[in-house]
């Protein structure tokens, strides 16, 4: 497995603090809560690697993470905070939109959302957002063992629906940390993504 050489290498609080633009990136975002940190830890096989945490919105921090000397994954701030003020908000969304915009090594986007709650309003900017700039999106849905096959299903055919009627390059899986379900199927992804 090769993600599990992963390790931390760099916080970025600002766009020009992240490392040099060379290599391949594939970035992480969700909604605060989503099981992000989960799933990185997961694919990774490194409980410690990304902060779980039950206190959402807390780190606002780009966080890099190295596999190799060409190749990264980035754990993005998440979103969707409730105790923030709107122009701290307004500050981390721009942060992460000029990555997103600016980014040349990155070649993809994994995007977490809660298979009992996808779609959320954020979760569409940032499909939109992706589809935009050009940039293939994999959704991970979240927590599958929170619902049994008949609901999880008809959640994944739900959102694979709305995928297919956006513009953009989309693929879509569901995905449990604690049960470790689908995880060859996103590090699949990941290898298209990353060239390897
Ligand atoms: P993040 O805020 O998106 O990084 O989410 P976390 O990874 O910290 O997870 C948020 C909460 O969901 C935590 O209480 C996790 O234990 C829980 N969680 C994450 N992944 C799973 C999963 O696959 N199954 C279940 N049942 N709970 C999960």
């Amino acid at each position: 497995n090769f993600y599990r050489q992963a390790r931390f290498l760099t916080s970025a609080a600002k766009f020009n603090q992240c490392p040099p633009d060379e290599g391949y990136e594939v970035a992480f975002a969700g909604r605060s809560n989503a099981g992000k940190s989960s799933a990185i830890n997961t694919l990774c096989d490194h409980k410690g690697l990304a902060k779980t945490s039950k206190t959402p919105g807390r780190t606002q921090l780009i966080n890099f993470f190295e596999l190799d000397a060409q190749r990264r994954l980035v754990d993005l701030p998440g979103y969707g905070y409730a105790k923030v003020s709107v122009s701290i908000k307004k500050d981390w969304q721009g942060n992460l939109a000029t990555y997103l915009e600016k980014r040349q090594c990155l070649r993809g986007l994994i995007l977490m959302m809660d298979v009992r709650h996808p779609l959320k309003d954020f979760d569409i900017q940032m499909l939109e957002w992706a589809a935009h700039i050009g940039l293939p999106v994999h959704v991970l849905l979240t927590k599958a063992d929170k619902l049994k096959k008949g609901p999880a299903s008809a959640s994944y055919h739900k959102v694979k629906g709305a995928l297919q009627a956006m513009q953009g390059t989309f693929s879509i899986q569901l995905f449990s940390s604690l049960k470790r379900r689908g995880i060859s199927e996103a590090h699949q992804v990941l290898n298209q993504w990353l060239e390897r």
